[in-house]
């Protein structure tokens, strides 16, 4: 028996030893990939359903890896919030969208970014923005900051002082994923949000099941009740893009009108014939 447990030991041993090399690997790529600016955004429109236009997009961020091709956010996001690289990664995403508030005010578009937990407890990402603000002050108008309620509650009150920092900066703030956390939309009225974003999982199924709808519905009223742009997220199908129109919905994103795309497919399929 104690031979067995001992090689067990020695198994699990190497089974860690090699995760957390892989895990150091990665790390030390994920470095490099910051170094040499491997990174591009996708482009997800928004429909504005009071005009009908596509006037709005969210960037989500792809990671150009040299050998394993493009990976998704959800494959290296959570290893850059753990070893604190986030910060330089929310850096040059600000920065590119930032470079694109120009063709934004041509093009009368407005995109929106993510900031994660971290960004939120950074205590020179205010600095930063500021920077950006003076280099061209109209820029902030263009450019929308997605926070989760999750983010903004574990630590309210620095949140709150950033958020306010960065609203007098002209950013618009919106709570990004509602209904996936425990926090009342009354609390989350604290900070300077412009924007609701109900998550998928309160649209999904909603054109089937009468309850998920009355939740739904009432989302959106509390929303507008307290002056908020609504969005859903995650809109995928013909029936749940229905009901959220008949509910009074502001703007819909979601597999239903696209998946996000690189900035030329995305001008081509969804901003000609906006104003050039
Ligand atoms: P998110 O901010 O909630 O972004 C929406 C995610 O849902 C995107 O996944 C998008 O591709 C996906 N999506 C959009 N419409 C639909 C739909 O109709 N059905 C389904 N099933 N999914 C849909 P993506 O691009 O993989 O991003 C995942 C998450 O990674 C984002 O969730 C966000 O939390 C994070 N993320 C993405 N880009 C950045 C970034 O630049 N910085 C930070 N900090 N986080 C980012
Ligand atoms: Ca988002
Ligand atoms: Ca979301
Ligand atoms: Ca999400």
């Amino acid at each position: 028996v104690a031979v067995k447990t001992r090689r067990r030991v020695i198994e699990f041993d190497q089974r860690m030893a090699a995760r957390s090399a892989a895990r150091i690997a990665l790390i030390g790529e994920l470095k490099a990939a910051i170094a040499d600016e491997q990174f591009c955004l996708h482009f997800q429109p928004k429909l504005n359903l009071r005009t009908n236009n596509i006037n709005q997009a969210e960037v989500l961020i792809r990671w150009n890896h040299p050998e394993r091709g493009l990976i998704a956010p959800g494959g290296f996001i959570e290893l850059a919030e753990q070893t604190g690289l986030i910060r330089d990664i929310t850096r040059w995403v600000l920065l590119q969208v930032y470079g694109l508030t120009p063709l934004c005010l041509r093009q009368n578009l407005k995109l929106s970014m993510n900031l994660s937990a971290i960004d939120l407890e950074d205590p020179d990402l205010l600095q930063f923005c500021k920077n950006l603000h003076r280099g061209r002050p109209e820029g902030t108008r263009h450019i929308t900051l997605e926070i989760t309620e999750s983010a903004a509650m574990k630590n309210p009150d620095q949140a709150l002082e950033l958020l306010t920092g960065l609203a007098e900066l002209g950013f618009q703030i919106a709570i990004d994923d509602y209904g996936t956390g425990y926090s009342s939309l009354a609390y989350l009225r604290r900070f300077p949000v412009t924007e609701l974003k109900i998550d998928r999982s309160l649209v999904q199924g909603a054109d089937l099941d009468a309850d998920s709808q009355i939740i739904l519905e009432s989302t959106i009223q509390m929303g507008h009740t307290m002056g908020l742009v609504v969005t859903t997220e995650g809109v995928e199908h013909d029936a749940e893009f229905e009901v959220v129109r008949k509910l009074g919905v502001d703007y819909v994103q979601g597999f239903w009108l696209s998946r996000p795309m690189p900035y030329e497919e995305f001008r081509l399929k969804h901003l000609v014939g906006n104003h050039d």
